[in-house]
């Protein structure tokens, strides 16, 4: 069975087809600079990346070169569309309507379009990416699988914000979380891998990223996460602030003589790690950096390890004790020096880091010593065969 899984941006669109029997990638790919221009790059499983400039006036032009690619005489992988079993859409808000994935309807349709208000930047282009696939190929299944509905076992103390209740109750204002398929992935494959499948588990799983957010699972079900009502809030992230004195907001736009909006950007796209070393947001850059004497650059890694190590302490504590934690995504999963860092502060828990391990990258691997009290993992995450695997198993 073949699933084409989808993740669209508002000019971008990411794919892969997936045959979920042996969860090998067949194909993925890119469209980029949709409603602009286009380019797609096409990468079919064991033979030449393609690359064409295309005119991608909108997504269903985009889809539809991405459907072309796919069956295509020479770069194809698939005789004809027939061989795309369902679609599997990454969609970023479900609000609270949605606590798990769902086939998708027309009232499920209206019912992500009414949290649009909750991710404006987000939710209305995963939507078209869904009526485009739908135009391009009307019969096949289609299932939703949401950044937040993880996160919706959250108990109340963990989600509510110290504001007027009302502000929930009319306007929905609460801690959603993010990157929800990845701390599912991770969360399971861990539980997997300490044998506490179905048994009482607490487990933290640390997704460090362009966008970085840690959670917290206790018998498989998250209980709490540092991403709140937007991405925006927790740890300090490649360009993000993370939390930070709300107040902050106007201090800056009075002095800045600027709107809200306009500090919103700064505290999105100019912050974070590079706003802090004024180097980069890419962690091997501020690696290269900071071995080369930079101070701004050493400061901000050493924030972003001093945030995710207090998430991690916080979590411990409401979790009342820790069995493992997990590292995953880009940094997570590639840089040891991070990760040794984060370990570095929580030795009162017990925990103990086997260097030579620590030194591996990018693979499934323990790097606690057989001594740590608590075990620490690599996982890989891998959100796609996350959204494959749960359209399958939705559409039975
Ligand atoms: P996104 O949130 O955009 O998916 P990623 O998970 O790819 O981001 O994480 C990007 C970060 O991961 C960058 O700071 C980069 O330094 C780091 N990273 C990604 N791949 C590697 C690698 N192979 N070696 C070292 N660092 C990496």
């Amino acid at each position: 069975m073949n699933v084409f899984v989808v993740n669209c941006g508002s000019s971008s669109l990411k794919y892969q087809l997936i045959d979920v029997d042996t969860e090998k990638v067949i194909a993925k790919g890119l469209c980029e600079r949709i409603g602009i221009d286009g380019k797609l790059t096409h990468k079919p499983a064991g033979k030449k990346a393609v690359e064409k400039e295309l005119p991608m006036k909108d997504h269903k032009s985009a889809v539809s070169y991405v459907l072309e690619a796919l069956t295509d005489q020479d770069f194809g992988v698939i005789k004809n569309l027939s061989a795309i079993d369902a679609v599997g859409h990454r969609i970023v808000h479900g609000g609270e309507k949605f606590a798990k994935s769902v086939i998708i309807t027309d009232e499920v349709l209206e019912a992500i379009e009414e949290c649009n208000d909750l991710a404006p930047l987000h939710n209305p282009a995963n939507l078209i990416g869904v009526s485009a696939c739908k135009a391009l190929m009307p019969e096949v299944p289609m299932v939703a699988v949401f950044d937040t509905a993880f996160h919706q076992t959250m108990p109340k103390e963990a989600y509510l914000y110290g504001i007027p209740y009302e502000y929930y109750d009319r306007y929905k204002i609460r801690k959603y979380g993010f990157h929800g398929t990845s701390h599912s992935y991770v969360s399971k494959r861990l539980i997997e891998l300490l044998g506490k499948e179905g048994k009482e588990s607490k487990v933290i799983i640390c997704h460090l990223g362009n966008g970085s957010s840690v959670c917290a699972v206790k018998n498989g079900v998250s209980v709490d996460t540092s991403m709140g009502f937007t991405p925006l809030d927790g740890l300090i992230m490649g360009t993000r602030s993370g939390s930070i004195d709300p107040a902050v907001v106007q201090f800056l736009a009075n002095k800045l003589d600027c709107s809200l909006d306009e500090v919103l950007t700064i505290l999105n796209k100019k912050s974070g790690v590079e706003g802090v070393s004024g180097v980069s947001s890419d962690f091997r850059d501020l690696d290269k950096a900071s071995m080369e004497g930079n101070e701004r650059a050493k400061t901000a890694l050493d924030m972003f390890a001093y945030h995710t190590a207090r998430y991690i302490g916080a979590y411990a504590a409401v979790m009342n004790g820790v069995d493992a934690i997990a590292f995953t995504a880009g940094i997570g999963e590639n840089n040891s020096k991070i990760r040794k860092a984060v370990c570095d502060y929580l030795g009162y828990l017990g925990m103990e880091i086997d260097d030579l391990a620590n030194d591996k990258k990018g693979e499934e691997i323990k790097i606690s010593t057989d001594d740590s009290k608590v075990g620490v993992y690599v996982v890989p995450t891998n959100e796609e065969l996350a959204i494959a695997r749960e359209t399958v198993e939705l559409l039975g």
